[in-house]
């Protein structure tokens, strides 16, 4: 998937985030850049937003290896 503005590969980080901030089921998804120029908010503020939705476990972004609940059985 591309940005719909500007063209650039997008990353599964920037498709869930623009999910997070437009809608759950946004057909147009954008990149960080533009996603911010969108919103009228600095670029590291949404990394920060994409910091804390992964944090939280949200599966609209890429989970750290080992955090997706086998912890115990891998024991
Ligand atoms: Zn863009």
């Amino acid at each position: 998937m591309r940005c719909t503005d500007c063209g650039s590969p997008l990353s599964y980080d920037e498709i869930g985030l623009t999910k997070k901030l437009v809608r759950r089921d946004a057909q147009n998804c954008f990149c960080l850049p533009c996603l911010a120029k969108k919103f009228d908010v600095p670029e590291s503020r949404l990394r920060e937003k994409t910091e804390e939705y992964r944090a939280a476990g949200c599966l609209l972004f890429v989970q750290p290896e080992g955090l997706k609940g086998s912890r115990e059985e891998s024991r």
